[in-house]
């Protein structure tokens, strides 16, 4: 017996003709590329965004076609979205931060056909024309004023180019499991790999991260999504903001801590997300210059460990509650959100702040479990580490054009993340399983020993690798930056560490560098730091 419900399809658009029809006035203020800021609402967004699908549908693109974007969040990026999904094409966020030759192998991957570019990435393309065969069209995202001269394939400014239409145009109906967007996780070692979001996967995580113990994102919420739109699904944050009536605040090109507080402060900000390389220029912004975050209420720091001194400076200095958050773009892109259940809710001080180092529990739609190497469940006791893997209806289970089983026999999907949950279902990521140390036999987390070095005063950012060891196999190796002006001993770092870690944990031993290297989404390149210190050797391996 089938239930008498009736067949309403989840379709991505249906979030946008929502937010138009029930919170039509709310606005969207971005900061331009141009530079001014621009403010339109949801019953405008909706409007123009039916004539990029229009627009779109003029030059043939159809079901399934891939329209590229490489652009930072504004509302001409949020509408394009819109406008792509609505004719059932693809959005295909492209990260302009990955190399110029990962960048055109993507777009030749993806096949994408039309590229919808920001004015500051014009130039970054104009020298990958040649070879990004399939785009048959470059769309600037700018109007005719500002439009550059340029060498693109029939380049048009998108502002003159959605003004062709006029704007009559219904959505195309079609099956929920159709693919919305594309996303290339940024691939350390061999190419990227494609992850494919369906309509249906999209609504289920917009559902999912609106809710009070995730994301909890409400109509009277100011959302500023620093995320960028290409980096993993833009943590859903382009979907679920307007699913629940948000008013949204888009930073556009400029990260830096002073933009973005003034962001923060001129829209009266209420919820944000970003990587904690973002967090932590905005905290050196304000103690430089003595501001305060008065409309600030939550921060979802994900996408590596949020330090505890971060959480810690948010919630005591500016009263702002931290969700330490993780997931992955193969998630769409939410896994786990470090609300507190009652279990941990009375908890004050450094209690409250151990858990909130944890990464957090899952949301409906997300089932977890921990194994051993042969896949044997481990418990969730807190202290078992195990491979993390995942299943749920916005989790990958193929990538794009790749034959690859990448479910195991129970359909979990493998994350490549090392953790412990527990007993109250909280994770807590010590490792990516390539990056955990091995040391006689038992593991250390690279992770955690980052997180407690970026608590000492004088340390800017540092890095955890394992290097080989005679005796041990491996053993930590510490990478540090130090801040600007600062200067520090060997002996004094270690020093910090003791009776915070197991003493057979304290690395070995400690190298000061310049800098450490990133990869496109601001996470440490872990192979490469391995590959500059392959052949060191510890003062204590000779014993
Ligand atoms: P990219 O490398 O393109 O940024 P993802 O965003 O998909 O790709 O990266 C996901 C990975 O980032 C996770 O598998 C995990 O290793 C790491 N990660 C994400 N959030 C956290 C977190 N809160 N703590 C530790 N690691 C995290």
């Amino acid at each position: 017996m089938l239930g008498l419900m009736q067949d309403w399809q989840l379709l991505c658009h249906r979030i946008l003709d929502h937010a138009a029809t029930q919170h039509g006035g709310r606005q969207i203020v971005s900061r331009s590329v141009e530079g001014p800021f621009h403010t339109t609402n949801y019953a405008e967004l909706r409007v123009r965004a039916l004539r990029v699908a229009q627009r779109l549908e003029r030059s043939g693109i159809k079901l399934g076609d891939r329209v590229a974007t490489l652009a930072w969040n504004t509302w001409r990026h949020l509408e394009a979205w819109y406008g792509i999904m609505g004719i059932g094409a693809v959005y295909h966020t492209v990260n302009p931060r990955l190399f110029p030759d990962q960048i055109a192998w993507i777009v030749n991957h993806a096949e994408d056909r039309v590229m919808m570019v920001d004015l500051t990435f014009v130039p970054i393309l104009e020298k990958l024309a040649d070879r990004l065969k399939p785009i048959e069209q470059y769309v600037v995202l700018t109007d005719a004023e500002h439009m550059p001269a340029t060498t693109l394939k029939n380049a048009v400014p998108y502002e003159e180019w959605i003004a062709e239409v006029d704007g009559d145009f219904a959505w195309k109906e079609f099956d929920e499991n159709t693919a919305a967007g594309m996303c290339y996780t940024s691939g350390t070692t061999g190419h990227p790999k494609g992850v494919v979001y369906s309509h249906r996967s999209n609504v289920l995580h917009s559902l999912m991260a609106g809710q009070p113990d995730a994301m909890d994102v409400g109509a009277r919420d100011v959302v500023m999504p620093v995320v960028p739109m290409f980096h993993a699904n833009c943590w859903g944050l382009a979907l679920t903001s307007p699913m629940a009536g948000a008013t949204m605040a888009m930073p556009g090109g400029k990260l830096d801590g002073a933009s973005i507080y003034e962001m923060l402060d001129n829209c009266r900000v209420s919820f944000t997300a970003a990587v904690p390389t973002v967090w932590l220029m905005l905290l050196a912004h304000l103690e430089a210059n003595n501001l305060k975050l008065p409309h600030l209420k939550k921060v979802v720091i994900g996408g590596s460990a949020c330090p505890r001194a971060m959480a810690q400076k948010f919630q005591d200095v500016y009263g702002v509650e931290v969700i330490h958050a993780w997931g992955m773009t193969e998630m769409s892109p939410l896994g786990t959100l470090g609300s507190l259940k009652p279990e941990y809710a009375g908890l004050k001080g450094e209690s409250r702040l151990d858990v909130q180092q944890k990464q957090g529990h899952s949301p409906f739609c997300v089932e977890m479990k921990i194994t051993d190497d042969a896949g044997n469940p481990m418990p969730w006791d807190g202290k078992t580490f195990g491979r993390l893997k995942v299943r749920g209806p916005a989790v990958a289970r193929r990538y794009f054009k790749d034959d690859a089983e990448i479910l195991d026999a129970e359909g979990f999907f493998d994350t490549g993340d090392v953790g412990t949950i527990d007993r109250y279902g909280y994770l807590n990521i010590t490792d990516r399983s390539k990056d955990v140390i091995k040391s006689g036999g038992e593991w250390i987390s690279s992770i955690e020993l980052e997180n407690l070095a970026i608590g000492h005063p004088k340390v800017a950012e540092a890095a955890v690798i394992g290097v080989r060891h005679p005796k041990w196999d491996e053993r930590p190796l510490l990478v540090i930056v130090l801040k600007e002006g600062q200067s520090a001993s060997k002996d004094e770092l270690l020093a910090f560490f003791r009776g915070k870690v197991a003493n057979w944990w304290l690395p070995d031993d400690v190298v000061f560098v310049r800098e450490i290297p990133h990869t496109a989404t601001g996470k440490i390149l872990k192979t490469v730091l391995r590959d500059q210190f392959k052949d060191y050797a510890f003062p204590t391996a000779a014993a």
